[in-house]
Order: C-alpha cells, then structure tokens, then sequence
C-alpha cells in the first residue's frame, strides 16, 4: 500500500477497502519508526492530521469526494498553516504558529487531503543538501550516509521513504527538483505564477514557486490540478483558466521534439550520470520522439546571475525578521539598534547571513548599476536562449544534476560547489518556466534524475511525456533497502 499511486490510493478509499484514517495511521505509524533516524519531518500533530483524516472519512461517506480526498500529503515547512508551528528551517520561527492557511494549504484543505506534517528543508529554502537546517540535517533513504538534496529535502526523503503519499516543494533554483533526483523520485516547478505564494516564506520571490514532489508524473498532474490556479493575494498569481493537467496522459509520443541543450552535456557532468542521462534519451528515442541538438550559450552564467538577483531579492524579503513583530527576539539588549542586531545575529545561520550579505552589496549605491543591473540583463538573455530552443525543439530534456548524492558534510564548507549542484536547473527559474526531474536509473547505487524542460504552461505535455517513459521503465517504482 505505500508504495500504491494516489489513484490507487483514492479508489481504495472509496471502495471502502480501506478508511482515511487507517491510511493515515499507517504513514503516522511508519513516521514514528523511521523519522527519529531519517528526520524528514520537522513538525508532527498527529491530533489534527487524525482529525482531517475523520473528516475526509465523512465527505467520502457522503458521496463528494474528490481525487486527493483522505490521502496523507507532507508540506515543506515553508507553508504557513493555521494552527501549525511554521519554521522555514529557521530558528527564528523556531516558535512561530501559522495564524492563517498559505493558499497551496488551503487548497489542499480545500480538496480534503490530509496533512500529514510539516517537512524539514535548508534554512529559508538557501540550499541543496538541507544541512543549513536549524533542524538537524536529513539523511538520504536510499544511503543514510549521505544527503537528501535541498532546499526541499525533508520532503524528498519522506516521498523515498514512504512516510506520505506524496509532498509539497519549492523551487527557487532547483530546490524541487534536485532533491527528487537525489532520492529518486518526481518532482515538477510549475510555470512562475501557477501556483499561489500567498503564505509560502519567500526568498527570493520573482523565483520562488511551489510544486509537487510524488512517486510519478501521474500523481503529480493529480497535485497540479490542486495547487494550481489564480489567487488574488499573490500578485504574481496568474489568471488562467483552471487547466486538468491528466488530460494529456496516455497520448503517443511520436513526433514530439526533445532537445538536447550542448552545454547540458559538457564538463562538470559526471560520466555515469551522464550514462544513465543517455539511455534514457535512447529510451525516448524508443518511444517516437525526435531528438535535435540545440544550444543554450549562457548556461555558464546562470550560476552568478541567481546568486546575485536571489541574495538581492532575500536580503529584502528577510529584512522583516527584525524581533519587533514576529520570530526570534534576543534575550538582551540595551536600545533598539541592539536588539535588531542580536536578534538577527542570533536567529539566522551562516548560509542565511551570507546572502544577506551578499544581497545588500548588490543593491547598493555605486554596485547596483554593476551587479544587480547587469544581473538583470543576463537574465532577459537566460531566457532568450529558451525561445530560441522552443523554435527548434518542444521539450528540452538533460540531467537534472551534475552528480549522485553526495556525503553528508561533503561540500558544506564549500559553498561554491555547492552552488554547483543547480547548474542545470538555475536558469529554468531565472526564464520562469516549467521543469521537471523523474527517475530515470541508478549510478552506483544512487538514484539519477534527468530533467524535462517545456515551454511556459506546457505541463500537461510535458506530464505526459515523463508518464509515457515511466509507462516502460520502474525506475519510479524502486524504493530503498531497508524501508
Ligand atoms: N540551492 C539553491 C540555493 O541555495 C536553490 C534553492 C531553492 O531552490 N530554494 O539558493
């Protein structure tokens, strides 16, 4: 049963095979055993996860069950939610209860999911190992040694452990989709404005955006259909029609146009990931698809650009955490500029501090013009490169990350090889379109992701391209020894 589909899971529930809150109990009691080692969840309330799960029990009982309804889902603790402690990783929400429902919750609520608890992640999303967690850092299921991927790492551990039916991320640079990669599963960054920010913590908000993190690219056009859509509170919300991103699954493949970017298959890309990438290519070759060459030329600059406009745009969003109004507030101070200084001295870790840092050199006078201006441009040229490759190709396919998990401690002093974990991802944020990693085989062991790119609102294709594939592999289907 853990290791069922949502689809699985949602007619079992309503054959009565099974009730919501045996389900629910099921993942709680799994939780219990394996979460004091693994430490994907940060935060636990079996009390209300029961009682949504009763409640899920009563719509089914009544006929008005709709998919999700009474299936358990982990949310990254980056998601404000009534009544939940709510810390982004940090200490300084380190006692912070969510006095309202961010609107990706509340359309879960909506839906009747369950939430099973809130996962752990990097310290207000700031990066790709979650070991900058003020939580203690979370350990990869399919090896303990080693590191789940972040920023979405306690989500990703939970999904490859079976701790939930499936979970919520946020990407903001790679953070859904490296850590799905890292642990063998799938996970989508929808098109920017999809989905609604309203009460997800920003870091750097014209790059933040929440997706799904699941077994398959079905469960995840079932959680597209949920956390998708307008919501007047977030102004970079789009309005769209409400799309059923199911729709196109099932649909052959022949004829579609893959890319394959150059610079994707170049240095800096380990040969076996870059093996199983290729097989995987040949595995769509297989299935109809026409395979180009095409080329994105300032791939190399994403990695400076984001970590110019992201620190830039998080040391403004985290300037709110100042002890006056919520969070974290020294203990000790004599006057009001002590107070700030201490609060935020003590409340935030190194990674946090470093992009405030780096952030407030880059906004200001005399460096503005020759950072965070010159930052901005290469981002229009970033997403230039896109619109050229969508003239030739309808989806871009490459790895998702340069290598396997990797050993916990590693690169954690390293910060810029760290960094080097999104140089595949990163510019997907920066252009604001969609992106995708799914399994696509093993490298020593460890699980490889390749990355499906599309152009902007073109999820459902690429669902169903990542569907068709996972039609003829099981790589989605392996779990981990020992869980
Ligand atoms: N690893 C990147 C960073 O540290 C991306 C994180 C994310 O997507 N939230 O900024």
């Amino acid at each position: 049963m853990i290791n069922s589909s949502l689809k699985q899971l949602g007619a079992m529930l309503a054959g009565k095979q099974i009730s919501s809150v045996e389900l629910t109990q099921e993942f709680l009691k799994r939780i219990a055993q394996l979460n004091p080692d693994i430490n994907a969840y940060i935060t636990l309330d079996q009390e209300k996860t029961l009682a949504q799960a009763a409640a899920a029990d009563t719509r089914i009982a009544q006929g008005n069950a709709e998919p999700l309804t009474g299936i358990p889902i982990a949310q990254k603790d980056i998601f404000v939610a009534r009544g939940w402690r709510t810390t982004c990783g940090s200490k300084m929400l380190e006692n912070f209860i969510g006095p309202y429902d961010a609107g990706v919750i509340e359309r879960f609520d909506a839906a009747g999911a369950v939430n099973l608890g809130k996962t752990n992640m990097d310290e207000f999303a700031m990066g790709s190992s979650n070991e900058t967690s003020y939580f203690g850092s979370v350990k990869n299921p399919w090896d303990k040694t080693r590191v789940p991927g972040g920023s979405s790492g306690g989500s990703a551990a939970a999904v490859a452990a079976r701790l939930c039916a499936a979970a919520t991320g946020t990407d903001t640079g790679g953070s859904i989709r490296q850590p799905a990669a890292l642990c063998g599963l799938s996970g989508l960054k929808p098109t920017y404005g999809l989905a609604s920010r309203y009460g997800m913590i920003a870091f750097a908000s014209s790059l933040d955006q929440a997706g799904p993190m699941a077994k398959s690219c079905e469960d995840m056009a079932l959680m597209m259909n949920i956390m998708t859509g307008f919501d007047e509170r977030d102004s970079t919300s789009l309005q769209r029609e409400k799309e059923d991103y199911t729709r196109q699954l099932g649909k052959p493949l022949a004829g579609l146009k893959m890319g394959l970017p150059k610079e994707y298959f170049a240095e800096g890309l380990d040969a076996a990931v870059g093996k199983v990438v290729q097989e995987a290519i040949d595995e769509y070759r297989r299935l109809g698809a026409e395979i180009v060459e095409i080329s994105l030329p300032n791939t190399r600059l994403s990695i400076p650009v984001y970590y110019v406009l992201a620190p830039a745009e998080a040391s403004s969003n985290l300037s709110r955490y100042d002890g006056v109004r919520y969070g974290h507030r020294a203990a000790q101070y004599t006057d009001l500029m002590e107070m700030y200084c201490k609060t935020r001295a003590e409340g935030f870790g190194d990674e946090v501090k470093r992009r405030i840092l780096i952030g407030t050199y880059v906004l200001s006078a005399g460096y503005y013009d020759a950072y965070y201006l010159k930052a901005q441009q290469i981002r229009r040229l970033i997403a230039q490169d896109f619109e050229q490759a969508f003239k030739q190709c309808d989806i871009i396919l490459g790895p998702t990350a340069p290598s396997t998990a990797f050993k916990a401690g590693e690169k954690a002093d390293d910060p810029v090889s760290m960094y080097l974990q999104d140089i595949y991802t990163i510019a997907v944020n920066l252009a604001g379109l969609p992106g995708m990693s799914i399994p696509a085989g093993f490298a020593d062991g460890l699980p490889v992701g390749l990355q499906v790119i599309g152009n902007y609102f073109d999820e459902a294709r690429m669902l169903n391209a990542g569907h068709a594939y996972q039609q003829v592999t099981d790589w989605h289907l392996r779990m981990p020894e020992g869980i």
